[in-house]
């Protein structure tokens, strides 16, 4: 297995948080961390579960019946050990792919408009945050596998925002 593309993303955040001087969950007692519903679920990137499964973090459930593995998450976890999902949350590096260049940009992750008080203006977000995410999603294309996997995530996300669009529910 080669995690290092993974590896250097999920570095990349283990210290950028979304706001530069405050935990961003005193604003919503931390409402993506609470865990439970489906909706609680966060995408695994390929390898991530082995790699944190090899390393015991007992806190990953996983849940097969996706297209992608999925962790179910219980609320509680150890922080320096958190998926890059959670890392990059309420943010998500884009990928969009021209010809035969991928290009990454940050956006909300549209599933944030429907609890993060923060998803309604970027300039909320620390600039340093948002350049950690590109970079995160730049480090991640450099792989094959996790670039494909990219490009169909950032896929589904533009249909779920479309979708949610469409049904008046995005914000
Ligand atoms: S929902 Fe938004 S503001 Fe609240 S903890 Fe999560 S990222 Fe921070
Ligand atoms: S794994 Fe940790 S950081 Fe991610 S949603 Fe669960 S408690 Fe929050």
């Amino acid at each position: 297995m080669d995690a290092n593309y993974l590896s250097k993303a999920l570095s990349l955040l283990e210290r950028e948080t979304p706001l530069k001087l405050r935990d961003c969950g005193t604003y919503c007692h931390s409402i993506c961390c609470k865990g439970g519903s489906l909706d609680k679920t966060v995408f695994l990137f390929p390898d991530e579960k082995e790699l944190f499964f090899e390393q015991n973090y007992k806190f990953l459930h996983t849940k097969a019946n996706f297209s992608y593995d999925a962790l179910v998450c219980d609320g509680i976890c150890d922080r320096k050990y958190r998926p890059l999902g959670c890392r990059v949350f309420p943010l998500f590096p884009l990928a969009t792919k021209i010809g035969d260049t991928v290009k990454i940009s940050v956006v909300f992750d549209p599933r944030a408009k429907r609890i993060c008080p923060l998803s309604n203006n970027m300039n909320n977000i620390s600039k340093s945050f948002i350049k950690a995410v590109k970079r995160a999603g730049e480090y991640l294309i450099l792989d094959k596998k996790q670039q494909e996997y990219l490009l169909s995530l950032s896929d589904e996300l533009r249909e779920y925002a479309n979708l949610s669009y469409k049904l008046g529910i995005s914000s």
